[in-house]
């Protein structure tokens, strides 16, 4: 086995060349071993200065999460880095890729820091529930200043490089060989005299006011609103400006040991392992082939179809778009233009990355022109005759290799799959509108879906900044068959006598981005009610089935974008209430005999709209639609607003405890009668909760 640090004396340069792939994570073990190194080379008189430098792809990428549970095993990485910081030679590291987290902060613990034109640094623990516990946030104010510091580590964005040394937190940035360049920067160190340490630095006073502290903590609780982290990130800051920096280590330290061990921080924990162990599909080994995809057909030109356009261009893929009317192509190839162009105005993009991006998109009317591309991606009107013509059409055209996926939201892919020759490279590949903006990416499996071809679109999702989930075929796939079940009872909750901004409030208050009227509003009544018309029969046959939001439609209140819906929207995008809406939900309540009550609380609310979520995410799970509990929570997060501190609804349905929602399902019975099975626990969610197991639990012994 080869040493997780590399040890080289070269010319009076000791070399650290950390070893760890595939991250060089700063485990125990990688720690131990710097530190010998370290002391090593303090010993020998015949080195006068050390470099620290990375093998492999980046540099670092931080702490070993997975050792965060267990007790810290000497030497911790504050200690380490205090020793090095002290260390009587020069400390000299050479940054490449990426240099995250812990990686991080051991660069600003050293005396010199070069880094490599191509790569990031970054302090991303706050998405982890947690703020850098090894003098990040001391350290950072000192080289870059508290305003700065708070934006760098409250947000834990990734700083590209020659940002970072503009800030100040990169002495030198070369675009050929870091490690050479920090060798002779090493080599070059005559003078211990002139080692500039961290620690000794103070945090510039012009870089931060009196009201600096406490106006970026009210920013942080209003658009990061109950995540703990970012205010805590900021507190950290404040004490690098008030406390010598001894004082604000051990504060700093303190601090982030509680935060660790915050249910916040297990949650964001978990949805971070889940959306790794999504990309793994139990039956599918890693090693299955996969193809390769450089050329994708995108077949409809309109909302979704420009959306996903824009995704595959981004990542360096060739596209044809595709529609059926001239004039709508046009608009598609247009948005898609205008969208890429706007990027790079904006910065995002360098007006080289643009005209590349640019370049690769090609328009026809011709699904004839698809010929030879390694994918289709079909994204036309929702009807399964016209989905089923076009990919016999696309079966005839296309290469015998092509993949041949659809964007159907409801439609059964098995048999759209039927319709060709190539049942075996058909699939589902559900994004989510704005399709350039949303994370998910639901990859549904067909009974004859290949395993090469499961693993080739879950590869590419990763590629194009997708967060991929398996799904199995059925009515909504994951998400949207458990947002049914929680948009029935709040619109439930609606004809009972909940306004739609009671309902929403109480949901964004307890976490949610967005209240599900809101989201009905926002997705269009039309929409919804027209997908719900056509899947009746998978539906219960409960008059009082989402009344609400069918009411909306015939009244042609479609939502935000008729300026009227469960809400008013008098600029097109503000929620204002709207007193129409309820006269007429009171109304229906009326005629359909349903009383109502004035009595709903938040909790009531919150409790009948999350528990049923929770119930139909087991049922998914029973049912073999959903692989694992934490495939579901990675869904429901990065897909529906679901808040990251909770962990998803099944890790939330884990930390109340199953036999309380099974309990409430029982009394929820029993106040609302069960007519229609709303309040039959899965028959899963009763066997956990009667064995007193987890969601998680049950993950662990399926093996996934
Ligand atoms: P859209 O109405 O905006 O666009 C559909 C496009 O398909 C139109 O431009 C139309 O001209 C084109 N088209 C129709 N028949 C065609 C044919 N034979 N050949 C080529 N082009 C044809 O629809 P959309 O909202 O983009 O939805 C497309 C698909 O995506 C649907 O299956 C929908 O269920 C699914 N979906 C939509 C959303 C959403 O929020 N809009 C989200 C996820 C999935």
């Amino acid at each position: 086995m080869s040493a997780l640090v590399e040890y080289s004396v070269e010319n009076g340069v000791a070399v650290l060349l950390l070893n760890n792939p595939p991250v060089n994570a700063l485990s125990q073990a990688v720690r131990q071993e710097i530190k010998t190194r370290l002391i090593q080379s303090e010993a020998d008189s015949a080195v006068s200065s050390v470099v620290i430098a990375g093998a492999g792809r980046l540099f670092s990428g931080g702490a070993d999460i997975r050792e965060f549970d267990a007790p810290v095993k000497e030497p911790s990485l504050p200690d380490l880095i205090d020793r090095i910081e002290q260390c009587e030679k020069p400390v000299v590291i050479a940054l490449h890729g990426s240099t995250l987290g812990g990686g991080f902060e051991l660069a600003m613990g050293c005396h010199y820091r070069v880094a490599h034109q191509g790569g990031v640094v970054g302090l991303p623990e706050v998405h982890l529930g947690i703020i850098p516990g090894a003098g990040g946030t001391q350290r950072l104010p000192r080289l870059i200043g508290a305003e700065a510091a708070i934006d760098a580590i409250a947000t834990g964005r990734h700083i590209p490089v020659a940002e970072a040394k503009a800030l100040g937190a990169i002495d030198m940035v070369v675009t050929t060989d870091v490690t050479q360049a920090a060798i002779e920067v090493a080599r070059a160190f005559k003078d211990r005299c002139n080692i500039r340490r961290t620690c000794d630095l103070r945090v510039e006073p012009s870089s931060f006011s009196d009201s600096l502290f406490e106006e970026a903590r009210s920013l942080f609780a209003k658009c990061r609103r109950d995540f703990e982290a970012p205010p805590a990130a900021v507190s950290a800051i404040e004490w690098a400006c008030t406390l010598p920096i001894k004082d604000g280590l051990k504060n700093e330290r303190s601090l982030s040991t509680e935060l660790k061990v915050s249910l916040q921080s297990k949650a964001q924990r978990h949805l971070f392992f889940s959306e790794r162990l999504a990309l793994k599909i139990p039956d599918i080994p890693k090693e299955t082939v996969q193809f390769k995809i450089a050329a994708v057909g995108v077949v409809g030109a309109g909302t979704m179809g420009a959306g996903i356009a824009i995704c595959l261009l981004s990542a360096g893929l060739d596209v044809i778009l595709v529609d059926r009317q001239a004039d709508l192509l046009e608009r598609g190839l247009n948005h898609i233009q205008k969208t890429i162009r706007r990027d790079a105005e904006r910065g995002r993009l360098s007006s080289e990355a643009c005209e590349d991006h640019l370049s690769r998109l090609r328009g026809t009317l011709s699904l004839e022109d698809l010929r030879d591309v390694d994918l289709v991606i079909e994204s036309v009107f929702e009807s399964l005759s016209l989905k089923k013509a076009i990919f016999q059409e696309l079966d005839q055209f296309c290469e015998r290799a092509a993949v041949l996926a659809t964007n159907t939201s409801t439609l059964d892919i098995n048999e759209i799959a039927a319709c060709t020759t190539r049942p075996e490279r058909v699939l589902g590949t559900h994004f989510f509108s704005p399709a350039n903006i949303m994370k998910l990416l639901e990859v549904v499996r067909a009974d004859k879906t290949s395993k090469e071809v499961v693993m080739t679109i879950m590869t590419l999702g990763r590629k194009i900044g997708k967060v991929p989930v398996l799904s199995g075929v059925g009515y909504g796939f994951i998400g949207n068959r458990m947002l049914e079940d929680y948009v029935r009872e709040s619109q439930m909750l609606l004809l009972e006598g909940a306004t739609p901004a009671q309902v929403d409030g109480a949901l964004e208050a307890w976490g949610m981005a967005m209240g599900p009227c809101a989201v009905m509003d926002l997705a269009g009544h039309d929409v919804t009610f027209l997908t719900r018309d056509q899947n009746r029969h998978l539906l219960p046959d409960d008059p009082l089935y989402c009344v609400p939001g069918d009411l909306m439609y015939r009244e042609g209140r479609y939502g935000q974008k008729t300026g009227y819906g469960f809400y008013r929207y008098a600029d097109g995008r503000t929620r204002e209430v709207d007193g129409g809406a309820i006269s007429l939900i009171q109304s229906a309540a009326f005629d359909l005999n349903v009383s109502q009550r004035t009595d709903i609380s938040d909790a009531e609310i919150q409790q009948r709209c999350l528990y049923a979520l929770v119930n139909r995410g087991a049922q998914l799970l029973e049912d073999g639609i959903a692989l694992r509990a934490s495939d579901i929570d990675v869904v429901w997060a990065s897909g529906y607003g679901f808040p990251a501190y909770r962990g998803g609804p099944m890790f939330y349905g884990d930390t109340l405890g199953l036999g309380q929602i099974v309990k409430a399902f029982n009394d929820f019975a029993g106040s609302f009668g069960n007519e229609y099975g709303y309040w039959t626990p899965a028959p899963l969610l009763t066997r956990l909760a009667n064995a007193g197991r987890t969601f998680a639990a049950f993950d662990k012994a399926s093996g996934s």
